[in-house]
């Protein structure tokens, strides 16, 4: 199985002013990319056998290593691009919204702690919304890493590698995240993973 740069699911502007064609060349284009043709190296080599990128995922984190990072930032990009929406941001409709009321209290209380964890997330990371035993909940991983290696669904992330805002936002990790939720975040791919869990 070999790894295959996504197309973003909207256009290169689309995002804009929230998230500009600019970061979006260099992050989907560059860094994206190379994760891609560097996993697809190491992937000659290690002879993992996998039915799905979730399979390749969980069985190149057991390798570890260069492997896994290549692979699961693969993974944890193709899913982001998912995760925004020219048309997203705001308030969740759907099965999601009564999900997170329960799990959080509220929305805003919601918004609170999935900004405090992304800021908090010391250096690259990212930050999560995943399901575990039917329960949402807000996960921070760092450098490859995702839920999905630990047994929960992965439902929302937003990438907090400077990489992802320091075009648009500079050093303001907390404004970034915020334009996220506000701007950006598309539930209609929250309510599709929900689904699934
Ligand atoms: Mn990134």
């Amino acid at each position: 199985m070999s790894l295959e740069l996504p197309d973003l699911p909207f256009g290169k502007d689309a995002l804009e002013p929230h998230m500009s064609a600019n970061t979006l060349d260099f992050h989907h284009g560059k860094h994206h990319n190379a994760y891609v043709v560097k996993g697809n190296e190491l992937l000659e080599d290690a002879g993992l056998k996998a039915d799905s990128l979730e399979d390749l995922v969980i069985e190149a984190k057991k390798a570890g290593g260069p492997l896994f990072n290549n692979v699961g930032q693969h993974y944890n990009h193709s899913f982001f691009w998912n995760c925004l929406s020219p048309n997203g941001g705001g308030a969740p409709s759907g099965d999601i919204a009564a999900k997170i009321d329960e799990a959080f209290g509220s929305y805003d209380d919601f918004k609170k702690e999935f900004v405090a964890a992304g800021v908090g997330q010391f250096g690259s990371g990212w930050v999560w919304l995943a399901a575990e035993g039917g329960k949402l909940k807000i996960v921070k991983t760092a450098n490859a890493d995702t839920p999905l290696t630990d047994g929960m669904t992965p439902i929302l992330v937003a990438d907090v590698w400077e990489h992802a805002y320091y075009l648009d936002f500079q050093n303001r990790r907390p404004d970034f995240l915020s334009c996220f939720l506000d701007n950006l975040v598309n539930w209609d791919f929250a309510n599709e993973n929900l689904a699934k869990a």
